[in-house]
C-alpha cells in the first residue's frame, strides 16, 4: 500500500534520511525502531508531506505522492504527546476533523461514538482533556486520529509520554484498536517494547538507513549485526571462544559471535552446563537476576527460578536456553 523507494531527506549538510526503502501493505503495522536522532522522525514527517525530499519516491497504491500537500494525502498523525485541544470537550476533539468535513449531525454524533467506544471511553464525551490520565488522553488522540477513516496513520512514539505500567497496557489496547479499524500504521520509536507491543512488522533504523526490516520475531530472531542485537534488548554479545563454548552448551554449531538475552542462560538446578560462579543475585516479581563469572568466557548474565537459594560465590550449572539467544552473523571486517 506505502511504498518507499530511496527516500532521502537533507538539512544542510546533514543527510537525516539516506535512500530509505520500505514496504507496507494494507492493515498492517509497521514500526521503524532506532535510537534518537537516526532520523526517524524526519522519515514521518517525509511520508505525512512535511518534508521535502532530497531524493526517491513515496507512493501509495502506486501513485507518486510527490506535490501531493499533506492534507490531501489522506493520512493521520498521532504525536507523544496527543496534543488535545485543551478548550474543547472529548466528544468535540474527536469530532473537530468531521466538523471541518461538514459532517452531517446525526452522522456525527454516531461516528463520535462509534469511536469513543472503540478506544474505551464510553461516556467521556463532555470531559475536559484537563481531566484526563495521560493514557486516557493518547485514547482520545487515536480516536480524533482515526475520525475520519484516514488510509495511513502515522505515529510517532504515541506511548512515550506515558509511565511504565499504563505503557503497557495501552500498547496492547492500541494494537487491538489499530486491527479492529483495520488500519494502516507507520509507527516510529526509539523503544522496541513499544515496537514489538504494537506492529507487525520492523524496520530498524540507524544513521539514517534502514539496516534490516522484516517481520517482527525474524528480526527479534536474526538482528543483522551486533549493534542492531543490543539495541532490540539483547544483554550481553560474547565472541570467539566464549561464544562458541555457549553455542556448544547449548547444542549448536560454533560460530564468532552470539547475542544473549538476560534470561538466555538459566541457574535451574541442572546437573550439566556452563560451569559458572555467582557474583550477584537479585530477587525481581518473576526471577531471581543473576550475574555470574564463567571459565573461559567471562561475565554473564543468568537468571533462576523465584524461591532458588543462590548467593554471591555458589558455584551454578547453567542451561542455555536456545530462544533466548541469536547467533550472528559474521560482520566483514570485524
Ligand atoms: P529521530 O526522530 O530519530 O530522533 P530526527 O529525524 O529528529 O531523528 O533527526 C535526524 C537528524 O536530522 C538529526 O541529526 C537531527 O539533528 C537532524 N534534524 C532533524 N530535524 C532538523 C531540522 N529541522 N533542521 C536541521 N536538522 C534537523
Amino acid at each position: 500500500m506505502l511504498s518507499l523507494r530511496g527516500v532521502s531527506v537533507r538539512y544542510g549538510d546533514t543527510v537525516a534520511v539516506d535512500e530509505v526503502s520500505l514496504d507496507l501493505a494494507a492493515g498492517q503495522v509497521l514500526a521503524v525502531l532506532g535510537p534518537s536522532g537516526c532520523g526517524k522522525s524526519t522519515l514521518l514527517r517525509a511520508v505525512a508531506g512535511l518534508e521535502p525530499l532530497s531524493g526517491g519516491s513515496i507512493s501509495v497504491d502506486d501513485a507518486d505522492l510527490a506535490g501531493v500537500p499533506t492534507h490531501k494525502r489522506g493520512f493521520a498523525l498521532m504525536f507523544q504527546d496527543g496534543q488535545l485541544f485543551a478548550h474543547l470537550t472529548v466528544a468535540r476533539n474527536v469530532a473537530y476533523a468531521l466538523r471541518l468535513r461538514r459532517t452531517p449531525s446525526a452522522r456525527l454524533a454516531a461516528r463520535v461514538r462509534e469511536l469513543l467506544e472503540l478506544v474505551g471511553l464510553s461516556g467521556y464525551d463532555d470531559r475536559l482533556p484537563g481531566t484526563l490520565s495521560g493514557g486516557e488522553r493518547q485514547r482520545v488522540a487515536l480516536a480524533r486520529a482515526l475520525a475520519v477513516e484516514p488510509r495511513l496513520i502515522l505515529l510517532d512514539e504515541p506511548l512515550s509520554a506515558l509511565d511504565a505500567t499504563l505503557r503497557e497496557r495501552l500498547a496492547a489496547d492500541l494494537r487491538e484498536i489499530l486491527h479492529a479499524a483495520g488500519t494502516t500504521a507507520l509507527l516510529v520509536t526509539h523503544d522496541h517494547d513499544e515496537a514489538f507491543a504494537l506492529a507487525d512488522r520492523l524496520a530498524v533504523m540507524r544513521d539514517g538507513r534502514v539496516v534490516q526490516s522484516g517481520e517482527i520475531d525474524e528480526v527479534w530472531r536474526e538482528p543483522v549485526d551486533e549493534e542492531t542485537a543490543l539495541f532490540l534488548g539483547y544483554a550481553r554479545v560474547v565472541r570467539g571462544e566464549a561464544a562458541s563454548e555457549v553455542l556448544d552448551a547449548a547444542g549448536l554449531p560454533a560460530a564468532p559471535a552470539v547475542a544473549l538475552r538476560r534470561s538466555a542462560l538459566v541457574a535451574d538446578g541442572a546437573a550439566r552446563g556452563i560451569r559458572a560462579r555467582v557474583e550477584s543475585a537479585r530477587v525481581t516479581p518473576e526471577q531471581v537476576r543473576l550475574v555470574v563469572h564463567a571459565d573461559g568466557i567471562g561475565r554473564l548474565d543468568a537468571v533462576a527460578p523465584l524461591g532458588s537459594r543462590v548467593s554471591p560465590g555458589d558455584e551454578v550449572a547453567l542451561r542455555v536456553d536456545v530462544t533466548r539467544l541469536a547467533v550472528l552473523p559474521i560482520t566483514p571486517g570485524a
